[in-house]
């Protein structure tokens, strides 16, 4: 059969609150145009984030109800416990509330001023946490994965060459080796299992543990097997568990490929930085059998780690991402190609040139998404990146608008209802305004700040 369906039933609904394009003018200028101060009631498709927001499954709700809150020893942390050994042979497993708590862990231990760590590329907690122990985090990724044209099916893997001669440079002061598989930031593009092992070895050779960010681990294996020579007959556990043979420690953040609403871990083979990692687990989490979690958070991620790998599952859900790529495509939207596995990105500047980067298009086309359709993205631009330390701005390398796909929760119509938003886009795009900063904290502006709207080149508005 040609069409892929969604491999579920729907056994519990939320209603979507509709809103008319009147309603939605008032209500995003009422948030001085920051998607991020909408009400989600007022949002018709959530395209924000793929963190937390997936669907359970009704096996998921059950397990809920047999979650053990015993502060210590409870039955569900080994439950747990041994659904994440199952498919990451680590030999400890510290469970945190978040994917960045198990960053902080991590960096009190790794980090510290004069280090530098490289990844593909870090996502911006990780970042975030590295540079708050006074290290610096360094993206070493390949060259084609910096390039939206470029077709290349791994567009997540390492430089190799580069990630040698930086460690030849800085031997002394780095700490570790890390992959973040899908590379988030980079698009959410996929390593090679052969890069994986590439970047293992060299990181051996500089006597480095190697560390994977695994929060979406599992798409990264079903890329792997449909990408890979030699991979395509196996089984998604078996390449999940390929992947994990070759590290020395993980992060994750069960928000993504574990399909929890909340939670994290940190898992790792070494016994003194284990010893470490706990103490301060317990400084700041909770007692190691339950971190961050409550016992019922505990048993809901363990199923969900039995359901995230089902290749049915990832079929459907990768072949979402590519459906919209390609429809996109095919009206003329520039989009960030080939599809990632968890969010499409469309190139605002590309398809807003009378728009100045200064003047934020990927913000503009984020706010026409919600007027004309009601659906909320996010942009990925010089709104987020374009600020320095210092006060000035500059355009960043790219102005997108990301549109992340939470896990089992929207519909074919849903997607075939975003097109149709986008067609309708189309047809006033050239109109669409520009916007200006009118506040802005000094840190992270894209969460909080205001914006008004400025005539840019053509238009005079939507
Ligand atoms: C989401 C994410 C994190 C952080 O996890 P949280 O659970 O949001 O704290 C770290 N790395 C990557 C690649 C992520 O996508």
């Amino acid at each position: 059969m040609k069409t892929i369906i969604e491999p579920f039933r729907i056994k519990a609904v939320e209603p979507i609150r509709m809103t008319t394009r009147e309603e939605r003018v008032k209500l995003i200028r009422d948030a001085d145009y920051n998607l991020f101060a909408l009400q989600s009631d007022d949002v018709l498709i959530d395209l924000l984030t793929d963190s937390g927001t997936g669907a359970m499954s009704a096996a998921q709700w059950a397990a809920i109800m047999r979650g053990d809150e015993s502060y210590a020893g409870s039955p569900s942390f080994y439950r747990f416990e041994a659904a994440v050994k199952d498919l990451m042979p680590f030999k400890h497993v510290i469970p945190t509330h978040q994917g960045r708590a198990a960053e902080a862990i991590l960096f009190s231990i790794l980090g510290g001023q004069g280090r530098r760590i490289p990844n593909n590329t870090h996502f911006d907690t990780t970042r975030g946490n590295i540079e708050a122990s006074g290290a610096e985090a360094v993206d070493l990724v390949i060259d084609e994965g910096r390039d939206p044209r470029s077709t290349h099916p791994f567009k997540g893997n390492m430089d190799l060459d580069r990630l040698r001669a930086f460690l030849a440079d800085n031997h002394g002061s780095v700490p570790c080796v890390m992959m973040t598989i899908t590379n988030n930031a980079g698009g959410g593009q996929p390593v090679s299992l052969e890069n994986l092992r590439a970047v293992a070895a060299i990181a051996r050779e500089f006597d480095k543990p190697f560390i994977i960010d695994g929060c979406r681990f599992a798409e990264n294996a079903w890329f792997i097997r449909e990408r890979e020579p030699g991979q395509g007959e196996r089984g998604i556990r078996a390449i999940v568990r390929d992947c994990f043979e070759v590290a020395d420690a993980m992060t994750m953040s069960a928000k993504k490929d574990a399909f929890g609403n909340i939670g994290g871990w940190l898992a790792l083979n070494d016994d003194d930085m284990a010893e470490a990692a706990r103490a301060t687990l317990i400084r700041t989490e909770g007692f190691p059998t339950y971190g961050g979690m409550a016992g019922r958070d505990l048993e809901a991620l363990a199923q969900g780690l039995a359901e995230i790998v089902d290749e049915h599952y990832l079929r459907y859900r990768i072949r979402t991402n590519a459906y919209v790529v390609e429809r996109l495509d095919a009206l003329g939207v520039p989009v960030v190609r080939p599809a990632g596995g968890h969010a499409v990105f469309v190139d605002a500047r590309a398809w807003l040139p009378h728009i100045d980067p200064l003047a934020y298009p990927g913000q503009a086309l984020a706010v026409a998404l919600y007027e004309v359709g009601g659906i909320r993205g996010c942009e990925i631009g010089t709104v987020m990146f374009g600020r320095h330390p210092a006060g000035t701005e500059t355009p960043a390398a790219m102005d997108l608008v990301r549109l992340a796909f939470p896990r089992r929760t929207y519909t074919q119509s849903h997607a075939d209802y975003l097109i149709e938003v986008f067609e309708e886009v189309a047809r006033v795009k050239d109109g669409l305004p520009g916007y200006r900063i009118t506040w802005e904290p000094a840190l992270m502006r894209h969460f909080t700040c205001r914006f008004e709207r400025v005539e840019a080149g053509a238009g005079q508005g939507a």
